[in-house]
């Protein structure tokens, strides 16, 4: 293992990490999962490339499991269902095969838009290639070529910066729905976490999220919050890259508080 990587070099695990993040939460998550926005082919292809560099499997792979898990929540059918305890949530799911429930349930979910979507099905199609030169060929070369890292130290900083981003992300499916308040909705066990809204930068408003899945943004404070999916969203759709932001109106939000507040029974996460 490298130890002696450049200042330069633990810079960039963050920088880059955060940058590919950007292609799970705006393209993964927020475009292909859930239809918030649209987007024109180079933000696509951008976010495709981000997401390939981020080395979490395609985007069909990704936005599949992620409808089952917003259609399905705390159930069998949901890929990494909380209440199979906090391990499974986090990393288990994506280390043992998927419950017979999953299986069942997944013809009642609609994929046709994944399936259409050229950009996709191209990633889908050559996906192990891609990942090979967008997450573990071109990203070790930058530290390599821009400041003289020596190889074995850049690669191994590349190997950390795919492990950041993936606990990173997990750790929406596990301390997300485990921690926090269910200000929203209590008919599931997402919580707004500050924890992980600070470590995903800005994607741990979860609760917010399940009661509001179509909003492009990350929180009911919008444009307001340190959120760079929302900000590069934003960014995007003023050079008109991206356009039809779908986004909660504040008496939405409001009337969605209210109503939750009348629910008494707040929602406990029994473990089985
Ligand atoms: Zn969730
Ligand atoms: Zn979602």
């Amino acid at each position: 293992m490298c130890f002696q990587a450049k200042y330069w070099t633990t810079l960039w695990v963050f920088v880059f990490g955060y940058i590919s993040i950007i292609g799970v939460s705006a393209g993964a998550h927020r475009l292909w999962s859930h239809r918030s926005y649209k987007a024109k082919w180079p933000m696509k292809l951008i976010l495709m490339i981000l997401q390939t560099a981020s080395y979490e499997l395609s985007i069909h792979w990704w936005a599949r499991n992620h409808r089952m898990h917003h259609k399905y929540s705390d159930t069998d059918a949901d890929p990494h269902n909380p209440k199979r305890g906090f391990f499974f949530a986090h990393i288990g799911w994506f280390l043992v095969e998927k419950h017979p429930e999953y299986i069942k349930k997944l013809s009642k979910v609609d994929f046709t838009d994944l399936e259409q979507d050229p950009i996709v099905a191209f990633q889908k199609r050559w996906y192990m290639y891609l990942a090979l030169i967008f997450a573990f060929i071109l990203p070790p070369l930058i530290p390599y070529w821009c400041w003289g890292e020596t190889l074995w130290c850049a690669w191994c900083a590349n190997i950390v910066r795919c492990l950041l981003i993936m606990h990173i992300t997990f750790s929406i499916n596990s301390s997300a729905h485990r921690w926090g308040t269910r200000t929203y909705t209590k008919s599931n066990s997402s919580c707004d976490n500050v924890s992980v809204a600070i470590v995903t930068f800005g994607e741990g408003w979860h609760n917010y999220h399940h009661a509001f899945p179509w909003d492009y943004r990350s929180s009911e404070f919008g444009n307001y919050s340190i959120s760079i999916s929302t900000a590069f969203i934003n960014l995007c759709a003023f050079l008109g890259m991206a356009y039809d932001l779908k986004a909660a109106t504040s008496d939405m939000v409001k009337q969605r508080i209210t109503e939750n507040k009348s629910v008494s029974k707040k929602y406990k996460l029994e473990e089985y």
